[in-house]
């Protein structure tokens, strides 16, 4: 089998004709057929525009099916595709343009002008825009003068794509992923969740991650099945997407604010098949009312940016809530002590590390960091910090940036945040380590209280008492509206660090 994505994808297209690829809340519906044609058609426009294979073409583009067939007319031609996060502004822009010096940059009609600007100082890179048929405007680069009809080779290690991960840690990173990694990771997943030309996916997740395009889209092509393709999360239209939707990949943020609408039951999910989760760590809490309200397990698995998906709950077989699963057929994934590198015994705390076809070969323009983050046997340290249990589902247990160090005692957040989390007057909590004079770094409690309950710092700092041990136990609490939050409901603990900073100061 080939080991060219396109190619993979375009046997399956042409089998579906005349079925459905994506289909709108509006009504529009893309065809398999249409979409196969369109992709020669951009590819043409890409060649026109100067892009050879092998170049990078940037996107910072809305959710829409026009983006989804550029990206796939990136593939046909070679090119690498790098899509954007749609919050990046003028600054992070001039990073990623001048790290990744695309060919081509593809952005929305109204940012034309600042990208033009920044693109003349970071390189030669050639400004587009792309809107959608619902605003009149499709690629303003106009028709091709012919289209690009065959299916430029490539090798499984020739790159399809250079992602940036979320920057939930430190500055986003550029990975590089191949046709190998990007083609097995879709075939796995197709599999293990039992996609077929059947299915229809709710898809509700942005575009410009791993998750939205990768592992949602990338599935959806290598099965043939068709998508609802929403332009992004509210409870209304899912609601709705749900009469017809077979599945839906989601983030734990979408199940919270499902279970808070009345109408979510178990009749509206009687067409639905699948509920998957990720990206982020879904509660026990969620899980348990998600499946008492509705009747589904919803799956959770784990994955990130540099290797795709590592592993998922079962289809068949118990959905561990508080766990992600298994690893996923032909990656291999073990604990380790992160100093020594030894390998740890199933129950015990450690750094997560995955080898597979599945991990990407390294870091765009960062081969120091990349010979930081594998061993020498081939293993990528996630930096995920996690444990095996005695029935082989993977736990994890936070990041290890993440981890505290207080008074020479590691304090892993999760396992804290639990126990708060289970005083009533409770929303949600995030627990950080913060700079302390005696103990190196503070516990300390971020905690949103329950609309209308009171409560203080006091009030926690008591009920915790007799709960955790003494060095677990959160120095300070401070209370917030809401937890800041990225695009991906992954919280953002390196703003609550700066937030917080001066909590010991003397
Ligand atoms: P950066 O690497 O730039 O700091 P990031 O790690 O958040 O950002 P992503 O690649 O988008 O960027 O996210 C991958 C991370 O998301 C994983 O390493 C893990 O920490 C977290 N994650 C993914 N799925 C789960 C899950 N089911 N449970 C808990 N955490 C998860
Ligand atoms: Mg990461």
């Amino acid at each position: 089998m080939s080991d060219n994505l396109f190619e993979r994808f375009a046997g399956r297209m042409q089998e579906r004709g005349d079925a459905d690829f994506i289909v709108t809340p509006e009504g529009q519906h893309y065809r398999y057929r249409d979409a196969l044609a369109e992709s020669a058609r951009l590819a043409g426009t890409l060649r026109d525009l100067g892009v050879r294979p092998g170049d990078r073409v940037a996107a910072q583009v809305d959710k829409s099916p026009e983006a989804i067939l550029l990206y796939l007319a990136c593939l046909r031609m070679g090119g690498v595709w790098l899509p954007l996060n749609t919050a990046y502004t003028g600054e992070e822009i001039r990073y990623f343009l001048g790290d990744a010096e695309p060919a081509l940059f593809v952005c929305r009609p109204p940012d034309a002008r600042v990208a033009e600007r920044i693109a003349r100082e970071t390189g030669s890179t050639r400004v587009v825009t792309l809107g959608t048929k619902r605003d009149g405007s499709v690629m303003e680069a106009a028709a091709a003068a012919s289209p690009f009809e065959a299916v430029e080779p490539r090798a499984a290690e020739d790159l399809a794509a250079i992602l940036y991960t979320s920057g939930t840690t430190g500055r986003a990173k550029g990975a590089m992923l191949t046709h190998g990694n990007l083609a097995s990771n879709a075939e796995a997943l197709t599999e293990c969740w039992r996609f077929t030309a059947a299915d229809r996916l709710i898809h509700a997740l942005p575009i410009f991650h791993t998750h939205g395009l990768f592992v949602a889209c990338n599935v959806v092509l290598m099965s043939g099945a068709s998508m609802l393709f929403l332009p992004r999360f509210d409870a209304d239209t899912v609601l709705e997407a749900m009469r017809e939707g077979t599945t839906m990949m989601g983030v734990p943020t979408f199940y919270t604010r499902l279970l808070q609408d009345e109408r979510l039951n178990r009749e509206r999910v009687a067409n639905m098949r699948l509920f998957t989760s990720g990206s982020a760590p879904l509660t026990a809490e969620t899980h348990e009312a998600f499946r008492e309200r509705t009747g589904h397990a919803i799956l959770e698995r784990y994955g990130m940016t540099e290797t795709n998906m590592n592993t998922s709950n079962p289809y068949d077989g118990e959905r561990r809530a508080g766990t992600v699963g298994f690893p996923l057929p032909g990656v291999a994934l073990r604990v380790t002590d992160r100093e020594t590198g030894r390998e740890l015994p199933r129950g015990e705390v450690g750094q997560l590390e995955v080898r597979g076809p599945n991990v990407f070969p390294g870091y765009w323009r960062m081969p120091e960091k990349t010979r930081e983050e594998f061993r020498e046997d081939g293993f990528f340290i996630t930096g995920d910090l996690g444990m095996i249990d005695e029935r082989g589902y993977v736990h994890i247990v936070g990041r290890d940036k993440d981890l505290v160090i207080s008074g020479g005692y590691n304090v892993y957040p999760k396992e804290v945040e639990q126990v708060i989390d289970e005083i009533d007057a409770v929303e949600e909590s995030a627990v950080i380590g913060l700079p302390h004079p005696d103990f190196g770094e503070g516990v300390t409690a971020v905690v949103v209280r329950r609309p209308g309950a009171s409560l203080e710092e006091a009030d926690v700092i008591e009920a915790l008492q007799g709960r955790l041990a003494r060095y677990k136990q959160p120095k300070r609490v401070f209370f917030v509206d809401s937890l800041p939050r990225n695009a991906m409901g992954k919280v953002q603990k390196n703003e609550l660090r700066e937030r917080f900073r001066d909590a010991y100061a003397s």
